[in-house]
């Protein structure tokens, strides 16, 4: 069996935000799918580990916002690779408030949509919300974020909690040594650079500035170990 299979698959990729009382959370996914049209529903598939995952069960209703393609890796990042327990991912990101009370992320998103949990599943790791609608609007033209284009284009990673997450063994073998960051897996390559934090394409990690970060989970270049 062969699960690189699975990469074929196509997806998006989602700021779902939920509330538990007046606290707010938000995490990435790339698991939002149109289930019906008549009622409109959705699904979405989070980790139970995710404190998201604890907002939905608690207040049955999830947001989804749909990012554009030029979405920076430092805002897929903050939503992605933190946890809402350590921090407020809501500080300094511009939302508003939905039907059901929850926040609706704004920042870099093309449209949202806002549902209201109507049933879900236990897939063991994971759990499968369905929600009617009760919310959507556009906000803005322009291309969706695909997974394909944030991992090949943008060269994201993918944190172990996604239901897509599939262990990857890094090729080596270039002039210039790649650094990986230990947090969250992000690969510096210097063929590439990094564009998003103005590093132009075939700058040697030992040229980074020490204040430079890692651009999807803000690491310091001490916590990157040579590929
Ligand atoms: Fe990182």
């Amino acid at each position: 069996m062969n699960l690189k299979a699975l990469r074929n698959c196509s997806y998006g990729l989602y700021v779902i935000s939920s509330r538990k009382g007046d606290r707010f959370n938000g995490q990435i996914a790339n698991t939002v799918v149109q289930a019906t049209s008549d009622p409109p529903t959705i699904s979405v598939i989070l980790n139970k580990e995710n404190l998201t995952h604890e907002f939905v069960t608690d207040s049955k209703a999830f947001s989804a916002s749909i990012l554009s393609q030029d979405t920076p890796l430092s805002f897929i990042g903050h939503f992605g690779f933190h946890s809402g327990r350590d921090t407020d991912k809501f500080k300094g990101i511009e939302h508003r408030p939905g039907e059901t009370g929850l926040p609706i992320v704004l920042d870099h998103s093309l449209a949202y949509l806002e549902a209201r949990v109507t049933t879900q599943l236990d897939v063991g790791t994971h759990t499968i919300f369905v929600g009617e609608l009760v919310g959507a609007e556009i906000l803005e033209e322009g291309e969706p974020m695909t997974y394909a284009y944030y991992h090949q284009v943008k060269r994201g990673t993918t944190p172990k909690t996604a239901p897509s997450y599939i262990e990857e063994r890094k090729e080596a073998k270039s002039e210039m040594d790649k650094y990986e960051c230990t947090v969250c897996g992000y690969l510096y390559d210097p063929k590439e650079g990094d564009p998003d934090g103005g590093i132009k394409a075939g700058t040697p990690f030992e040229d980074l500035p020490d204040d430079w970060v890692c651009p999807i989970c803000g690491a310091g270049k001490d916590q990157f170990e040579k590929a």
